[in-house]
C-alpha cells in the first residue's frame, strides 16, 4: 500500500526559497579585511541568486547538468553561486584552491567544468592554469583582482556584478529529481588521483536537517555562526545549506584566515559559533595567549576533520568555547558521527571522556567495525577494526565522468555497498565511536600497533608542544618504528629526554611505544584543508631531511 502523502523532491532552490522568505532578514558578513564587513540579507541572496541563474543560463548558455566550477573563499558570492548552480539543474563544482596546480588541472577536466567563478584575489592562481583548462569556456570574476591576467584567455571572461545586473530577481526554479546531482567535491588524493563525490539535492536536503538537529550543531536565528571550514571542504561541513533552513546568520573569513583577523573578527563580530579543523584552533588559542580578545560570544566550536588533541579541547573549555568534536570525510557529506555525550554523563567525570571520542552516529548513518580477516567486530569499546559507513548521504560510488559507470573500488566500498573509511577504531555498547588512527597511519611495530594519534595527544598536553605528529618509519628490528615530530612554543627548553618521559608519565603510553626518533621542526607541513601532512613527514623522512 502506498502512503497517502504528498511527493515533494528534497531540492536545493526550497532551501533557498525558504531561507530568503522565512529568514529573509538573517544575513552573511563577509569580512573584508577594513572597515565594516559586508552585509547581504538572506533575502538579497535569494534575488541575487536567482539572477544568477539567469545569467548562467541565457547569457552563458549553462544548460542541464553542467558543471560549473568556484573558486571562491568563504563569502557571500559563494552563498549565491551554492544556491543558483545546483537550483537551477546544473552541479556546482568547489574547487579546492590549496591543491598543486597539476592537481587542480585533473580535477577540472575530470569534471569537465564549463564555468570557472573565480574571486579576483584568486586570478594570480587561476590565470596560468586556464590554458590548460580546455573545457573551461567562461571565466565568472567577483570582488577586487587584477583582470589583466586573463588577457588572451581562451575563455570568455565575466564581471559577476555585470551579470547580475537587470536580470529578474525570481527564477522558475525546475522540479528536479532529487537524486540527480547538485554538488561535487574531489577528495584531496592523499594517495593516487583525486576521487569525485557528487552529491544529490536529497542527499544535501538531509544532510542539513541533520546538521540543524540539536544534538549536532542545533543552531538557531538567534546565532551566528563563523565559517571558518572553507566552502570547497566538503560544503563548509553543510553550513550553508543548513543556516538557510534555520535562519542562522553566517560569518565569513574570505581570505583572511590567519589567528589574528579570526580573533579580530570574533571580537568584534561576536558570534556564537565556529567550526574548523584543530590546526587553526590551535593557532587561534596561540594567538589569543598572546593577546588576549574579548570572544566571550563564542560558546559553541565544532571541530573535525581531524582528531582533536584533548588538551585542546580542555584549553578552550578555559575559555569559556565549548567544543563539539564531530567526525566526517567528504564521502560522508561530513557528518557521519558527533561527540555529544549523554545525558547521564553530563556533569559527570564521564562527560569530558564521552567528549573527546568521535561520537555517535546520527539517525540515517549506520555503522560497524570490521575485522583484519572481514569479520564483524563486536561495539566492545575493545575490539579495534575499520570503520564502514552507510546511510542516505554517503557515498556509494566515486564519479568517472558523465557516460562512464560511476567507479566502486574494492578498497573504498564493500561488496554489500558500504563505504570502507580507512579510519580505525572502536565502538562502545553505547554507540560511541573512538578512532585510534587511519588504517594507513598506523604504525605497525613488531605486530602490535601503536596509535600515532595517541601519541600526538599525548604530547599536546605537554606545556611546551604546540603541535605534534607522528608518523611510522621503516624499521629493521621492528618494522616500523613512531617519529615524532614536535613544535614547541617560543622559548621552550624542553629536551627529547623530557618529552619522552612526560609520554610515559603523565600521558600513559607504554613503554614500548615510546618513540625513540624525535625531530623539532618549525612547523608541520599541512594538507589543503590544513591538516597534518603525513604523507610529506614520511617522504622527509626518507630523504633524509628529518633527521
Ligand atoms: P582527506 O582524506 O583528503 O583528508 P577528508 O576531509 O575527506 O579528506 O578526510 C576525511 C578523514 O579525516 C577521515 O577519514 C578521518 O581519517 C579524518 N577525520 C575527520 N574527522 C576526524 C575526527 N574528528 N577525528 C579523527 N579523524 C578525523
Amino acid at each position: 500500500m502506498l502512503s497517502t502523502m504528498q511527493d515533494v523532491p528534497l531540492l536545493i532552490s526550497r532551501i533557498l526559497t525558504h531561507g530568503a522568505k522565512i529568514h529573509g532578514t538573517s544575513q552573511v558578513s563577509t569580512w573584508t579585511g577594513e572597515g565594516e564587513p559586508q552585509r547581504r540579507s538572506f533575502a538579497e541572496i535569494g534575488d541575487r541568486a536567482a539572477q544568477l541563474a539567469h545569467a548562467l543560463r541565457d547569457d552563458l548558455g549553462v544548460t542541464g547538468d553542467d558543471r560549473v566550477a568556484t573558486l571562491m573563499w568563504n563569502n557571500a558570492e559563494h552563498v549565491e553561486a551554492y544556491f543558483a548552480i545546483p537550483s537551477m539543474g546544473a552541479v556546482l563544482h568547489t574547487l579546492n584552491l590549496r591543491l598543486p596546480a597539476e592537481q587542480l588541472a585533473w580535477i577540472v577536466d575530470h569534471a569537465a567544468d564549463k564555468v570557472v567563478m573565480v574571486n579576483g584575489s584568486l586570478l594570480p592562481l587561476l590565470a596560468p592554469l586556464l590554458p590548460r583548462l580546455r573545457t573551461v569556456e567562461h571565466v565568472v570574476v567577483t570582488g577586487p583582482g587584477d583582470r589583466s591576467l586573463l588577457d588572451g584567455a581562451h575563455a570568455r571572461v565575466h564581471e559577476y556584478e555585470e551579470l547580475l545586473t537587470g536580470k529578474p530577481v525570481t527564477y522558475d526554479w525546475p522540479e528536479l529529481d532529487e537524486r540527480s546531482a547538485a554538488a561535487m567535491c574531489y577528495t584531496s588524493g592523499t594517495t593516487g588521483d583525486p576521487k569525485g563525490v557528487v552529491y544529490s539535492h536529497r542527499s544535501i536536503y538531509l544532510h542539513s536537517m541533520q546538521v540543524n538537529m540539536t544534538e549536532s550543531m542545533g543552531l538557531t536565528d538567534e546565532d551566528t555562526s563563523l565559517v571558518v571550514v572553507p566552502q570547497f571542504h566538503v560544503n563548509a561541513w553543510g553550513l550553508p545549506h543548513a543556516t538557510f533552513m534555520t535562519g542562522v546568520n553566517m560569518l565569513m573569513p574570505d581570505r583572511f584566515l590567519q589567528p589574528a583577523p579570526l580573533a579580530e573578527m570574533i571580537e568584534s563580530e561576536r558570534p556564537t559559533h565556529a567550526a574548523a579543523v584543530p590546526t587553526i584552533w590551535q593557532g587561534l588559542l596561540t594567538e589569543l595567549t598572546a593577546k588576549p580578545r574579548d570572544v566571550s560570544t563564542l560558546t559553541q566550536v565544532t571541530i573535525g576533520g581531524a582528531a582533536c588533541p584533548p588538551s585542546l579541547m580542555a584549553a578552550f573549555d578555559e575559555l569559556g568555547m565549548r567544543v563539539c568534536h564531530a567526525w566526517g570525510m567528504t564521502e560522508t557529506s561530513p557528518l557521519g558521527t558527533v561527540a555529544r555525550p549523554p545525558a547521564h554523563a553530563i556533569g559527570t567525570d564521564q562527560e569530558f571522556a564521552y567528549r573527546i571520542t568521535q561520537g555517535r552516529f546520527p539517525a540515517g548513518v549506520e555503522g560497524r567495525l570490521m575485522g583484519r580477516d572481514g569479520e564483524l567486530l563486536p561495539w566492545d569499546g575493545e575490539s579495534a577494526g575499520e570503520l564502514e559507513v552507510r546511510g542516505m548521504w554517503i557515498a556509494g560510488a566515486y564519479y568517472n565522468g558523465p557516460d562512464a559507470e560511476p567507479l566502486r573500488p574494492a578498497d573504498k566500498f564493500s561488496e554489500d555497498g558500504w563505504l570502507k573509511t580507512g579510519d580505525v577504531g572502536t565502538i562502545s555498547p553505547d554507540g560511541f565511536l573512538t578512532l585510534t588512527d587511519r588504517a594507513k597511519d598506523v604504525i605497525k611495530s613488531g605486530g602490535e600497533w601503536i596509535s600515532s594519534v595517541e601519541l600526538e595527544n599525548a604530547l599536546m598536553a605537554h606545556p611546551d608542544v604546540m603541535e605534534a605528529a607522528v608518523v611510522a618509519v621503516p624499521d629493521e628490528k621492528w618494522g616500523e618504528r613512531p617519529l615524532a615530530t614536535v613544535v614547541l612554543k617560543e622559548g621552550s627548553t624542553a629536551d627529547f629526554a623530557s618529552l619522552r618521559a612526560f609520554l610515559a608519565d603523565e600521558g600513559g603510553i607504554a613503554r614500548w611505544q615510546l618513540p625513540e626518533r624525535w625531530t623539532i621542526v618549525e612547523a608541520v607541513p599541512k594538507t589543503s584543508v590544513g591538516k597534518f601532512d603525513k604523507k610529506v613527514l614520511r617522504r622527509q623522512y626518507a630523504e633524509g631531511e628529518l633527521d
